[in-house]
């Protein structure tokens, strides 16, 4: 039989964000690592984390692996993405629904570009709070590393980020047991605890759960994975399918968290729901699972967009009406086409107002915030003002 996960804890979503290499799927192994030698976590190794995007055994893609842990105080579900268009595609669709985030700079390179990316996004997507893991300091000069803190001050107050507290760590050597680098990663997780708040939850609004995964469980059916949005879920409601086609309901036979049964799936958790009389392919990553008469379908609305500068990696040149680029709304990119207002073009640098006819129908609502990408880069990011139809 499957444990049941006992929620004692508040559960916080957070993850790793940083340049290519400067360790962050290493630390991510160190803190399980850590942890496990205090009941707190399942140790899981480097290889399990930084798998290949295509994991062909279960026939999903994978481009983001949750580990789960818990400090004395939290219980954490934890991200680490392979790549960094990863860290684009799932940031700004809100498929990893961070609390906080930390940061890791490796302390003998000190900022690079992605380190400045990723601190913009996090700003971009709503993280309110970053933790900065110092890496690699077994093996960088500690004036080097005071100077590697002292241009992060500067480039996270650009975004707004301020007192952010800074751990000099090395996950390598922690993972190897070495007893100074252990500490320095238990007092990262302490500045984590301390730093990162746990959120509202809007646990009693309807349930809203965006599509990430659907799988087949032999001689189980469909399970659909995703991070719940808002509200909860127990076993025998009903739920709703929208988005990308016709809608149906479906009944929920079971709410599992990393394997574990749950009785009750509530916002924040990351949840496997399995669906009664439900085939693999009637759901999509991009649909969500909602109560019932909760969401709709659309394809209109009006939004107010924000064009990336060309140095914050957006276009050179400005977009006019008829521009078609992809809409990242939750777990889904869609073709779409704006229309400007009264203004014929819009420069990158500016906030706009426009209408967006999207190519297919998905849940919408005001509020909601997407990403712009075309050829493979995010040029903008918006925030859906009202429905339109
Ligand atoms: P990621 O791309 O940010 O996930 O980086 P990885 O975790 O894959 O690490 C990249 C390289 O840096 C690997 O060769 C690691 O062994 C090495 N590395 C990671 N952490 C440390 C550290 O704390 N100290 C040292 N010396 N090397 C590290
Ligand atoms: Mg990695």
């Amino acid at each position: 039989a499957k444990q049941n996960y006992v929620r004692s804890k508040p559960h916080l979503n957070i993850g790793t964000m940083g340049h290519v290499d400067h360790g962050k799927t290493t630390l991510t192994a160190a803190i399980t690592k850590v942890l496990s030698d205090r009941g707190g976590a399942t140790y899981v190794p480097f290889a399990r984390i930084d798998r290949t995007p295509e994991e062909a055994a279960r026939g999903i893609t994978i481009n983001i692996s949750h580990v789960e842990y818990e400090t004395a105080s939290r219980h954490y579900a934890h991200v680490d993405m392979p790549g960094h268009a990863d860290y684009v595609k799932n940031m700004i669709t809100g498929a990893a629904q961070l609390d906080g985030a930390i940061l890791v700079v490796s302390a003998v390179d000190g900022i690079m570009p992605q380190t400045r990316e990723h601190a913009l996004l996090a700003r971009r997507v709503g993280v309110e709070h970053l933790v900065v893991a110092l890496n690699k300091a077994d093996g960088a000069d500690p004036e080097l590393a005071d100077l590697v803190e002292l241009e992060l001050r500067e480039l996270l107050a650009e975004h707004g980020y301020h007192d952010v507290p800074m751990v000099r760590v090395s996950g390598l050597r922690a993972l190897e047991g070495d007893p100074e680098w252990v500490a320095s990663v238990e007092a990262l997780l302490r500045a984590v605890d301390d730093h990162i708040p746990v959120p509202v939850r809007y646990v009693d609004a309807p349930f809203v759960m965006p599509v990430e995964n659907v799988l087949t469980v032999t001689g189980r059916g469909t399970v659909v994975t995703g991070a719940i949005e808002r509200g909860s879920v127990t076993v025998g409601d009903t739920v709703q399918v929208v988005g990308l086609g016709d809608g149906f309901t479906a009944v929920v036979t079971g709410v599992e968290t990393f394997g574990k049964t749950m009785e009750r799936g509530e916002a924040g958790d990351n949840a496997a729901l399995l669906l009664r009389g439900v085939r693999r392919d009637q759901v999509r990553r991009g649909q969500v699972l909602a109560a019932p008469g909760s969401q709709t379908a659309h394809r209109r609305f009006a939004a107010t967009i924000y064009l990336l500068t060309q140095e914050e990696g957006g276009r050179s040149t400005p977009i006019t009406s008829g521009y078609r680029p992809q809409f990242y709304l939750r777990t889904t990119g869609v073709p779409g086409r704006v229309a400007l207002g009264d203004d014929e073009m819009a420069l990158p640098g500016e906030t706009v107002e426009v209408t967006v006819e999207l190519g297919k129908p998905v849940a919408l609502e005001a509020g909601l915030g997407f990403a712009i990408r075309e050829g493979g880069l995010t040029v903008g990011a918006g925030t859906v003002k009202a429905v339109l139809g």
